[in-house]
């Protein structure tokens, strides 16, 4: 049954701890629960421009009081519908925790997931920006999902070539934006997990663990390890981890680039594309360590904007903005934000 509450705090539900409130808030743990606001037309209703759906809250930037709905995703369920000799597909609720799903699948010896350790966040979220770190992203391992359209109720199954992943990017981030909620993913995860080690500082942690050869666990624990001392915890300094994307620019103009500025951080990424580094710009910009009042520029990850304490949502984006124009002033370079701003 759909029901809501309303004057919401959001404050324990976003992790860079805005305190903003929702006009009107509603659980959804069921597939009830939001169909019968969809046949009853409350979306609408309560929400001129559409509701906010939200998961763990750890990719958003709340800047203002939210004046519509918000739904909260909360349906849980993880199962194995099937079996294969190499593979095992998995079917995740939306509303199951991402970190202890891949806890679930280390645990199980299902391969595919492990090298996404420690990412906060739901389940349903993943696929919006096609979540990466440590060389995987989500879609390696996505087999499908299954999303209800807010309009009809109708229930839609995304296979991998329709959600269009691309670097933290998806469909639902572009044409199909606001228009689905995500109720559950399936993946494809591997019997025989292959290790994935291609970036450096896994095997560097591996071998400071005196592990030699290691099994999944091993590479989640290691990811873990190298996660805790690199980047701010959500509970004791509020943040949504890497504010900006990496940008990609054409070969022709990192080379120039790279004739001014000769460490430039780049990774080729072949088809005459490079994909910069954002936190070395950013550091080269002086802004790594800044703080103006309680927003800032977190001291050893220069991706990361920070909020002290009581930094209002508007100040972070000021300073999100100071950062992009700096860059842009010195590099000729944009800088996309990764962050939902709200
Ligand atoms: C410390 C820290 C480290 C991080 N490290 C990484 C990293 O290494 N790699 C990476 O990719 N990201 C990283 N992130 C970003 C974040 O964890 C991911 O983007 C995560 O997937 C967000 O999940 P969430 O449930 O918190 O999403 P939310 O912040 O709640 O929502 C994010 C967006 O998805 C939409 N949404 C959420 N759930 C649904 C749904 N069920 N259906 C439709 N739309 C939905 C929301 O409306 C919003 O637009 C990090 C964040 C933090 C705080």
């Amino acid at each position: 049954m759909f029901t809501f509450r309303e004057n919401v705090s959001l404050f324990p539900y976003n992790t860079f701890h805005m305190d903003v409130m929702a006009k009107y808030f509603s659980e959804i743990n069921t597939i009830e629960d939001i169909l019968d606001a969809i046949e009853a037309h409350q979306l609408e209703k309560l929400s001129e421009n559409g509701p906010l759906i939200l998961g763990g809250g750890s990719n958003l930037l709340f800047t203002r009081n939210f004046t519509g709905l918000v739904l909260r995703i909360g349906n849980k369920g993880i199962e194995a519908v099937a079996v294969g000799d190499e593979s095992v597909f998995v079917k995740v609720s939306a509303g199951e925790n991402w970190h202890e799903f891949v806890l679930w699948c280390v645990d199980h010896g299902y391969g595919g997931l492990e090298n996404l350790s420690l990412i906060p966040g739901n389940v349903g979220s993943c696929p919006i920006q096609n979540i990466g770190a440590y060389g995987v992203e989500v879609k390696d391992a996505f087999y499908s999902l299954e999303a209800i359209d807010l309009k009809t109720g109708e229930l839609k199954v995304f296979t991998l070539d329709d959600c269009h992943f691309g670097y933290r990017d998806s469909i639902f981030k572009t044409e199909l934006r606001g228009k689905y909620l995500i109720w559950s993913v399936t993946f494809k995860l591997r019997l025989n997990p292959v290790i994935n080690l291609e970036y450096g500082a896994i095997k560097q942690e591996l071998s400071a663990m005196g592990i030699q050869n290691p099994g999944i666990s091993d590479v989640s624990k290691a990811v873990c390890n190298i996660r805790k001392g690199k980047l701010p915890d959500p509970e004791v300094i509020g943040n949504s981890g890497s504010f900006f994307k990496n940008p990609t620019v054409g070969l022709k103009f990192a080379e120039t680039l790279k004739e001014t500025f000769p460490n430039l951080v780049s990774y080729s990424l072949g088809n005459q594309e490079v994909k910069l580094a954002a936190g070395w710009l950013i550091e080269q910009c002086g802004w790594k360590g800044f703080r103006e009042g309680d927003a800032g520029v977190h001291e050893s990850q220069a991706l990361v904007l920070v909020n002290y304490g009581n930094a209002k949502g508007s100040e972070i984006l000021t300073l999100a903005h100071r950062v992009q124009n700096s860059v842009y002033e010195r590099f000729g370079v944009k800088l996309e934000m990764e962050v939902n701003v709200v």
